[in-house]
């Protein structure tokens, strides 16, 4: 069977590897070369955390997110590379002021998580223990010992190195239209078996609904934090966060603003993100600034992703601020439709079958 990708974003990748181990031969398409580009993926902190997400997300998302953080070590493994993943758990804190909409968090995932032992209250002694440059700033944390994260960049480029390695025709070109059976792309028609549209909002003219929610990130070097865990600092407009990378580097994001506007970052968003850091440590306050980042989540009105069927064509988009945490599950999904085989995830839930 032979299967045209278009889109190398996280999911047109994912895809194509597990389409790939399986037996296809697969073309990828996309407008970026394999070391870089614009794809949302590159921007993203590479957050795998469906117990935290369960505070703004629909249950389905913590479920479906639960299947695609366990498919992570094994697909790291299958890529050789360790992805930067780190599986110690992320760590909730609020500065005095914001303890009401902290309360309102922690009281939400109790209310929404069955069982205690995912979602933990640290006090004082605790809290410093696990994470001793937290503990004289803060009373109290939740920790979600099961959440996980790794390194996009890492990612993205392991999966373009095993890509290749697999015999995958990859081709730099600007899609210009994808239907049963075929992506156009430079002006030249690709048939296949199945066709996959995997643009992520650069397939929304043809995606009725999918919108853009814009997010910055700001990357530091700071040698002198040496938090272990992902951080997140409640805030009132923001769900901020602070993600440890190797080398003393961290990630700290991100703004969501209802905007299709992929532009640099603003002031005001700069403003935000670095007092959040410093605020929440202050040996932020010399880190580097390495670079700072802005692109949109691709986003249906419900903020679920959707698996469109017709034959020949699979359309698969969405994934809004989880791109890291379901593609694999939605791979799996996406497989198991096309083979008939069982469902390996939940994630078949999001497969819509559409009339040709
Ligand atoms: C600030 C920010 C932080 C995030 N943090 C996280 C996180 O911590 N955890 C998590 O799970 N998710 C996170 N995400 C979400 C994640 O990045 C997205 O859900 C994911 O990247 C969507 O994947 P995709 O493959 O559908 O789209 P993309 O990654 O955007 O890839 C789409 C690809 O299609 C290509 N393309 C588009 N149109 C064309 C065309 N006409 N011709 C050729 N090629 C085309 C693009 O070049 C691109 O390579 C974050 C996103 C942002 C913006």
């Amino acid at each position: 069977m032979h299967a045209a990708i278009a889109g190398a974003g996280i999911m047109g990748r994912l895809l194509a590897w597990r389409l790939v181990r399986a037996g296809w031969r697969v073309s990828l398409f996309d407008r970026d070369p394999p070391e870089g580009g614009g794809a949302a993926a590159y921007t993203a902190a590479g957050m795998l955390a469906p117990w935290a997400e369960v505070e703004s997300a629909e249950p389905l998302i913590h479920r479906v997110g639960l299947c695609g953080l366990a498919l992570w070590p094994e697909l790291l493994a299958e890529l050789d590379t360790d992805g930067d993943f780190h599986a110690r758990g992320s760590l909730v804190v609020a500065h005095a002021g914001d303890r009401a909409d902290y309360r309102r968090f922690a009281d939400v995932l109790a209310a929404r998580l069955s069982g205690g032992e995912h979602c933990r209250r640290l006090q004082g002694a605790a809290l410093a223990a696990l994470e001793p440059e937290l503990g004289d700033r803060f009373s109290e944390a939740l920790y979600l010992p099961g959440e996980a994260w790794l390194d996009p960049l890492v990612v993205m480029a392991a999966l373009a190195r095993a890509l290749r390695g697999a015999g995958v025709s990859w081709q730099r070109a600007e899609v210009t239209g994808v239907g049963a059976g075929y992506v156009a792309a430079a002006g030249v028609r690709h048939d296949c078996d199945w066709a996959f549209d995997c643009r992520g909002l650069g397939a929304r003219g043809e995606m009725p609904g999918l919108r853009g929610v814009r997010g910055e990130v700001i990357r530091l070097h700071a040698p002198e934090v040496t938090l272990r865990h992902v951080v997140r600092l409640v805030h009132p407009r923001y769900r901020l966060y602070v993600v440890p990378r190797r080398g003393g580097e961290f990630v700290i994001g991100a703004t969501q603003i209802e905007s299709d506007d992929q532009g640099p970052i603003t002031v005001r968003s700069a403003l935000e993100l670095l007092s959040a850091a410093y605020s929440l440590h202050p040996g932020f306050a010399e880190a580097r600034v390495q670079a700072t980042d802005a692109n949109c989540r691709p986003a249906f009105d419900d903020n679920l992703p959707r698996l469109l069927v017709t034959p020949g064509l699979m359309r698969i988009n969405g994934l809004f601020r989880h791109g890291f945490l379901l593609a694999p599950a939605l791979a799996e999904a996406a497989l198991a439709r096309l083979e008939g085989g069982a469902p390996a995830s939940c994630a078949e839930l999001f497969i819509e079958e559409v009339p040709a």
